[in-house]
């Protein structure tokens, strides 16, 4: 079954499968990652029966969707943070925004609400709030202390930066 922009554009992490987010309203979209995920036999009845009765759609984002989103998760110094199955949701939620115009990805990972967030993809949380604009972020070192604003070298000291979320 294909993207249906009418019927939908939510796309589900795998946070959302856990917290037995309401398969039987509507229609959902998620990645064979995500399923992989859900292991607990109780979850995984639960989304075979509504992929069965057509409420989660299990689809495949295009390559050169998994490679903006590397491409946008690597500028936020964030790449490294984000497991196979983020990027792949991820990917998926902006070729659904690609497709439809817009897409909601329900997730309660910070750093994935980050990167959808700078995708212009919207974020819903599912236990908890979701964010309204993404966190600040620094990059410091931790041989000289600098603080930058970018991932990369420091240019005092030449060390690795680490990154540092800020509160907001
Ligand atoms: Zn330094």
């Amino acid at each position: 079954m294909p993207l249906d922009c009418r019927r939908s554009t939510i796309v589900l992490d795998s946070a959302a499968m856990f917290a037995g987010v309401e398969l039987s309203y509507g229609l959902f979209y998620t990645t064979e990652g995500v399923l992989r995920e859900v292991l607990d036999s109780s979850s995984r009845m639960r989304l075979e029966f509504a992929q069965a009765s057509g409420k989660l759609v299990v689809l495949s984002p295009p390559g050169e969707h998994v490679a903006s989103v590397k491409s946008k998760a690597r500028e936020l110094g964030l790449l490294k943070e984000l497991s196979s199955t983020d990027i792949e949701v991820l990917a998926l939620a902006e070729y659904v925004k690609k497709k439809c115009g817009t897409a909601i990805l329900y997730t309660d990972d910070k750093l994935v609400q980050d990167v959808a967030l700078s995708l212009g993809i919207q974020v819903r949380g599912i236990k908890y709030v979701e964010k309204s604009r993404p966190s600040r972020y620094s990059y410091r070192c931790k041989s000289c202390g600098y603080t930058g604003t970018a991932p990369g070298r420091c240019p005092r000291c030449g060390s690795t930066l680490e990154l540092e979320v800020l509160p907001r």
